[in-house]
């Protein structure tokens, strides 16, 4: 693509990040109360229900005029509002660069299967983040995010094989191929934090990982395939245990919930699946030989 075309498609991009980050805000907010709607009614301060005007509610810059506080009633609006913005306008940035930047041109490629990857990055981010902070605030994962997901992202691998690569070649045509690791991710994971949550429920007697976090890797498989499955799962449970300590020395609080260490799991498996493996196969084993050496 044109490099002056390649810089005005990742300023829109990263301003179309910023509105979903807006939008991601409200989801977060509003999907888990039972009956409210996303869309109406229309924003409105959480504490005096005041409306909120078109020209206050600009993501980022909105936040900034107005002081970080309610034009009505002057309470302080919560930091975390600019901030999924800003996260969600990088991500989007990212996914794009990431998968179609050419640096010899300065240009971004052309080709539909990068394309496609760059939108699913985006969409698994926006995805993801919501079911995180969801967990997060209410410990619960909600179904929207998960299971209408799991058919989308074997579809998507059938349509654009060459964009979704799995470890299974079976059929010799990429397109059964790449749904049926899609399906085997989804399959993997969910059948791995099952049993893992039956194994755990046996030895410490209590609920360890709800069927919401075996929806949610099944979720992710879906669109990692199978070695993404497994990966997700590797680097949640290292960044749960490390969280999981920290949080239990400060707050003496044993829970803390999965969703959220399995969402970076799966946006790293995805993302960085090459570097990965290549750590864990390649570059890891060798530090291990030098330490027991
Ligand atoms: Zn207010």
């Amino acid at each position: 693509m044109n490099p002056d075309l390649s810089i005005i498609v990742m300023v829109w991009v990263f301003l179309t990040g910023l509105a979903c980050g807006s939008f991601l805000n409200v989801v977060i907010l509003r999907l888990p109360l039972k009956g409210v709607s996303i869309v109406r009614p229309r924003s409105h301060c959480t504490v005096c229900g005041g409306a909120i005007k078109w020209f206050d509610n600009l993501p980022v810059a909105s936040f900034i005029m107005l002081g970080g506080r309610c034009r009505h009633c002057g309470t302080a609006i919560s930091f975390r509002y600019p901030i999924m913005e800003l996260l969600t306008a990088a991500a989007f940035a990212f996914a794009f660069l990431r998968e179609l930047w050419i640096p010899e041109s300065a240009s971004l490629a052309l080709d539909t299967e990068s394309w496609a990857r760059a939108a699913t990055g985006c969409a698994l981010f926006f995805s993801l983040s919501a079911v995180s902070m969801i967990d997060l605030d209410r410990r619960v994962i909600p179904d929207e995010f998960t299971l209408p997901l799991i058919p989308a992202g074997i579809i998507l691998a059938a349509a654009f094989p060459a964009a979704f690569p799995g470890p299974i070649e079976l059929s010799g045509s990429a397109r059964i191929d790449a749904a049926f690791n899609s399906a085997a991710g989804a399959a993997t994971g969910a059948a791995v934090v099952f049993g893992l949550g039956w194994v755990f429920r046996a030895i410490l007697r209590k609920e360890a990982m709800g069927f919401g976090d075996v929806k949610l890797l099944a979720m992710i498989g879906a669109f990692t395939a199978l070695d993404g499955a497994f990966m997700t799962l590797v680097i949640a449970s290292i960044a749960g245990s490390i969280a999981g300590s920290i949080y239990y020395a400060v707050k003496r609080d044993r829970y803390i919930p999965f969703g959220p260490f399995l969402a970076i799991g799966g946006m790293s498996a995805f993302w960085f699946r090459q570097e990965i493996s290549t750590f864990f196969f390649q570059t890891y084993p060798g530090w291990l030989e030098l330490l027991f050496r």
